[in-house]
């Protein structure tokens, strides 16, 4: 069985929909909550919405969502489908149809996506044979500049009452004709720690002053490493991450007999779920305030240690029933595969009762086996049916009449 009919509608979108790809793959905007970015690819959007007669509304500066109602609505059953439409801070390496912007790029698929999200928008509603109502929403600022959450606490999108999210992902390293549906854990969870350790500093030598002897800003960077390593260690699965990424010392590169006075650190985590990643911020703060309260003790004056823990994307738990509404809507249709947890992030989890699918694209052209996020990643055009099909076939699953 094939997932979609290719109908006299669906050929002829389909047409433009390739044409649509290729504007947004080649005037790609990063996502910013704050600033005028993402302007052209919004106006883009919603010029064609309306050109084909779907109702929609703005949303978070930047979003946009359509509105696609049934031929019924006994039920008040909704379903939203994300597509994000921001691009990356990467020069583009491919050379035929590329980015007009030097220095940005989509080089995740997010132009795929929000090719896809318009056909299927415009498609669902010529075809609206189900009960309630499917939002199709163009989420602005997916990489790591808080999209979601702007969405969510818009009272525009609020009034909607979206009562579930499915999001489809480009998938480089699936092929073309797989798709990852996977019920509970899919996506670590990312967040970002910093810390800064302030000693007096100074030459060596002032080391034999015997106030100055416990001065050693560099064995207490030792000491957060060593815990944090510990830390990791600990966890018997190692389905957590603590990793300390970037160390700084004001010193000098050249400089083999100064103390330094200001150590910086920075790092990252991952977990898979909400609990342990709440044992990863309280175990990371522990450790720090135990060697605070040691070094304090040193009585060395001048000594601090401040460190920050800043949550940034939730771990993805895939939800059970929107899961199974996938499974129903797909089975015989396209290949399914269960799957492994990824370490990428995405901020879908923040939406509630939400699942992401991840398809595969790798149809053999060089750009669709890259990884997401470099320079030679390209969506093919040839994805666009599949990522149409899944999101009609899950919306008429969702929302079948009874
Ligand atoms: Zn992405």
């Amino acid at each position: 069985m094939a997932l979609i009919t290719p109908t006299a509608d669906f050929n002829g979108i389909m047409d433009k929909t390739g044409r649509w790809l290729k504007w947004l793959h080649m005037n790609p905007e990063l996502g910013n909550m704050d600033g005028p970015r993402e302007r052209n690819t919004q106006a883009y959007i919603q010029s064609i919405l309306t050109e084909h007669a779907v109702p929609h509304i703005t949303v978070a500066g930047t979003g946009t969502v359509a509105i696609v109602e049934g031929k019924t609505n006994k039920s008040g059953r909704n379903i939203g489908i994300r597509a994000d439409i921001d691009a990356l801070p990467i020069q583009e390496a491919n050379t035929e149809d590329c980015s007009n912007s030097p220095g940005v790029m989509h080089a995740c698929g997010h132009d795929g996506h929000t090719a896809s999200g318009l056909a299927s928008a415009i498609l669902l509603s010529l075809d609206n044979d189900f009960d309630g109502t499917a939002y199709i929403i163009f989420q602005p600022g997916e990489e790591g500049h808080g999209g979601a959450r702007a969405v969510l606490s818009d009272p525009a999108y609020q009034k909607l009452n979206v009562q579930r999210v499915v999001a489809l992902h480009a998938a480089p390293f699936y092929k073309a004709g797989i798709v990852q549906v996977k019920e509970g854990p899919l996506m670590y969870s990312a967040d970002f720690f910093n810390g800064e350790i302030t000693f007096p500093g100074g030459h060596v030598g002032e080391k034999f002053d015997a106030a100055r002897q416990g001065m050693d800003p560099v064995a207490a960077m030792g000491e957060v490493q060593s815990r944090f390593t510990a830390l990791q260690n600990a966890f018997a699965s190692h389905r957590q991450i603590i990793q300390i990424t970037n160390v700084h010392t004001d010193t000098s590169p050249e400089n083999g007999n100064t103390i330094p006075s200001r150590i910086t650190f920075k790092g990252t985590t991952r977990a898979t779920t909400p609990e342990m990643r709440d044992s990863i911020q309280k175990g990371l703060e522990n450790a720090v305030s135990s060697i605070h309260q040691k070094l304090q003790k040193s009585g060395i004056e001048g000594f601090d240690l401040s460190f920050n823990y800043n949550r940034i994307a939730d771990p993805l738990i895939n939800d059970r029933d929107t899961i199974q509404i996938c499974r129903d809507a797909l089975s015989g249709n396209i290949k399914m595969e269960e799957g492994i947890v990824h370490g990428y992030a995405d901020d879908i989890a923040a939406y509630p009762n939400s699942a992401l699918l991840f398809v595969g694209i790798n149809d053999g052209t060089p750009g669709s086996a890259e990884k997401l996020h470099t320079s030679s990643f390209r969506y093919p055009r040839s994805a666009l049916p599949n990522f149409v099909g899944i999101t009609m076939a899950v919306t008429k699953q969702a929302l079948q009449q009874s």
